[in-house]
């Protein structure tokens, strides 16, 4: 038996040493095995344990001590479920609150270039940031960052219609000595030389965020850019070669349903082909769904097999191409305590007319707070924490430690098979990067031995 990794010594110092009930063992259910050519890696989602086991030790796990002390094999009337709540109860009760917000999202217009029909701001009314907002949003961050580093995402509508308060928030922080980076979502049309050198030298950009949703006519009907010339699929997959060039990692998202499935995996051919060379660039698919909360029900049950079969074979795809950003994931090594940016407590979104949110999705509701004032309204922080209640199959399920949906986020997609089965192969494949890499590791250390 090898460790790959160690569990996470808080989380075991919450469960103590078992009980032994004196009845029959089993596995956990919230243990994930994998088979490899070398053995059986056995993951602990509650303690973030990973073993490796001969083909013969997985065979015996039952009777195995160490599996038993380690919380891999339980009791048979022990509940997996009740163990998880524990964890999570204590380690929430002695969380602290973050002192500083280091994360910033700021939204610089709401008006975007583009019109995709899925666009979660439509109807939503055009404000962009006045250069006084801008200066506003430099004083709220210095006085909330307590003088650390931030992140910034540059966030829209399309962001870089109002290039102008990106500079100056950035000119801004560096005239007052606040260390920064920046990321940035952008349907990446607008870059040319000129911004994509300010972006690499001023802005510290080190990231831009851009959605394809199909090849050339697919993407160029589904976008409908308000300009007339000239195809923004070449425009855009031009820009991104641009900022690769120059060193800014660049994330492709692709956006998909029933209908552009197929196209998707030729453009994922076709991003292949085209950036092969580029080690920065990276590709994921992500699913649309009815974000009226309608979810699981605007397709069928078989559309949904078909639609969770094509995104399975794209991400294989994805990754046996060296595409995939699912290729350096490896596996947290806490259960985390927070779901996103709207539940973290040391993020804000900015909106244009300087009013402060959560979660990135809404820009024109659900504030808590504006950058003129430190009045907070805790009831709507608070309600951004709510956690989704246990459905009948939390108790069993795999990922129940881990899981923490929160009631209202709106990319939720509702628990089904497939969510689960979904979140079982993101493991698995984690728990190969992280075997791949501990394998080199150790093969470094035994070459550096000889
Ligand atoms: S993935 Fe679904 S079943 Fe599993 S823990 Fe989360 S909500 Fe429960
Ligand atoms: S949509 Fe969901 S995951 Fe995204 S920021 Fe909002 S709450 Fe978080």
């Amino acid at each position: 038996m090898e460790q790959i990794i160690d569990a996470c010594s808080t989380t075991l110092g919450i469960l103590g040493k078992p009980k032994s009930s004196g009845g029959g063992s089993r596995l956990a259910s919230y243990c994930v095995s994998l088979q490899t050519e070398d053995g059986v890696l056995l993951f602990n989602v509650l303690t973030r344990e990973m073993l490796l086991l001969t083909f013969a030790e997985f065979d015996a796990a039952l009777s195995s001590a160490y599996l038993q002390e380690r919380w891999f094999t339980i009791s048979e009337d022990q509940s997996e479920k009740e163990l998880a709540e524990l964890v999570h109860w204590v380690r929430a009760s002695r969380r602290r609150e973050p002192k500083h917000i280091t994360k910033y999202t700021i939204l610089t217009t709401t008006d975007c270039n583009a019109r995709c029909f899925y666009c979660y701001e439509r109807g939503c009314a055009r404000v962009t940031m006045q250069p006084e907002t801008a200066d506003k949003v430099v004083g709220y961050i210095q006085n909330h960052c307590g003088g650390n580093k931030v992140k910034l995402r540059w966030f829209g509508g399309e962001p870089l219609m109002n290039f102008p308060v990106i500079d100056r928030i950035c000119d801004g922080l560096r005239s007052r000595g606040i260390g920064f980076e920046s990321h940035m979502i952008s349907n990446g049309y607008l870059f040319d030389d000129e911004l994509v050198a300010k972006a690499s030298h001023s802005w510290e950009l080190k990231e831009v965020q851009v959605t394809l949703d199909g090849t050339e006519a697919v993407y160029n009907r589904s976008k409908a850019f308000i300009y007339r010339d000239g195809s923004p699929y070449r425009i855009v997959t031009g820009n991104i070669l641009r900022l690769l060039n120059a060193g800014i990692s660049v994330v492709v998202r692709l956006n998909m349903d029933l209908n552009n499935a197929d196209n998707l995996m030729e453009l994922a051919k076709e991003l292949a082909e085209r950036f092969s060379e580029q080690k920065q660039l990276h590709v994921y698919a992500h699913l649309l769904f009815d974000t009226e909360g309608a979810g699981e029900k605007r397709y069928a049950p078989s559309q949904w097999s078909q639609l969770y079969e094509a995104l399975h074979r794209l991400e294989d795809f994805l990754s046996d191409h060296g595409l995939s950003a699912a290729r350096f994931r490896g596996l947290r090594r806490e259960l985390p305590l927070s779901h996103c940016m709207a539940d973290s407590g040391n993020s804000v979104v900015i909106v244009p007319d300087g009013h402060l949110g959560l979660c990135e999705h809404y820009t024109d509701r659900e504030f808590f707070g504006h950058i003129d004032s430190d009045e907070q309204d805790k009831d709507m922080v608070a309600s951004w924490r709510e956690r989704c209640d246990p459905v009948a199959e939390c108790g069993d399920c795999f990922y129940y430690p881990e899981c923490t949906e929160l009631k209202k986020c709106t990319a939720r997609m509702e628990c089904s098979g497939h969510v689960r089965f979904a979140l079982r192969r993101d493991t698995e494949r984690a728990m190969q990067n992280e075997y791949r890499r501990w394998r080199m590791e150790k093969a470094a250390d035994q070459s550096k031995n000889e």
